[in-house]
């Protein structure tokens, strides 16, 4: 099997003005050496996608989004952005199903699925994220819930996503599950994405997200499973989030 190229992922959510795309260039100069063996991807809001494009070229770093409509055709839908325009305008990834998006738009596993589908569709990798809350694993469900949203939220078209490990609990926070806990969690996705996919499934890469920070970065790369990171606050900046690129082992 093929080693899976490690993916550290960064999403400005609602944050940034086009003056602070500057970041992007300082990124893709501190990355660029390492881009052959880490691949590094900043999914800024969609209106900065096309100028994302533009300061993350010629070193190998790439654009994304952060969510996308679930309908593939061109259509009358106020407001909707297609998965095939975030293509067009320079995206290579999208991310669907981020928890804030399951927990403040209502978005369901059946949405999230559908989202991921249009986004293969239009070329583009879904990043597609799942996770618990903190009352879900105190009450012992987390293996069923992960397992669950894993089934119900990625297409049947196993080989071009990747999947993402987000404890709801951890987003936007200072805590992060024990390393042997994402391992867990990593090997339960992995078991599912196989009993799915068959040999297929050693494609998919899994990372983990929550309070990834250049201090922890490296004990969590260092997880047995984890093929990369999704990073929120850390990515804004690029002295911090290129020093979370840099930890990762593949990176020396
Ligand atoms: C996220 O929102 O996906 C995330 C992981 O945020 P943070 O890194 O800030 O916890």
């Amino acid at each position: 099997m093929a080693a899976r190229k490690p993916l550290i992922a960064g999403n400005w959510k609602m944050f940034g003005r086009a003056s602070d795309l500057n970041e992007l260039t300082a990124l893709n100069e501190a990355v660029g050496s390492v881009a052959e063996r880490v691949e590094t991807l900043v999914c800024p809001p969609t209106v900065y996608i096309a100028q994302s494009a533009w300061h993350a070229r010629g070193k190998g770093m790439v654009i994304g989004a952060q969510d996308c409509s679930a309908h593939a055709a061109d259509a009358a839908r106020t407001g909707e952005v297609s998965a095939a325009m975030l293509a067009d305008a320079g995206a290579n990834y999208v991310i669907v199903g981020h928890s804030e998006r399951r927990s403040q738009q209502s978005e369901t596993d059946a949405l999230v699925r559908q989202k991921a589908e249009a986004a293969i569709a239009a070329g583009l990798t879904p990043i597609v994220c799942v996770g618990e809350t903190r009352a879900e694993r105190d009450s012992g469900q987390v293996a069923q819930i992960i397992g669950d949203q894993v089934r119900a939220s990625v297409p049947e078209q196993g080989a071009n996503i990747v999947v993402a490990y987000e404890p709801v609990w951890c987003i936007g926070g200072d805590r992060t599950p024990t390393p042997a806990e994402i391992g867990e969690i990593h090997s339960l996705i992995r078991g599912v994405l196989e009993e799915r996919f068959g040999e297929h499934a050693s494609g998919v890469r899994i990372l983990y997200g929550g309070a990834v920070s250049p201090k922890n970065a490296a004990e969590i790369f260092a997880v047995d499973g984890v093929d990369g990171a999704l990073v929120g606050r850390a990515s804004l900046k690029a002295v911090d989030f290129s020093a979370i690129i840099l930890a990762h082992p593949a990176a020396s």
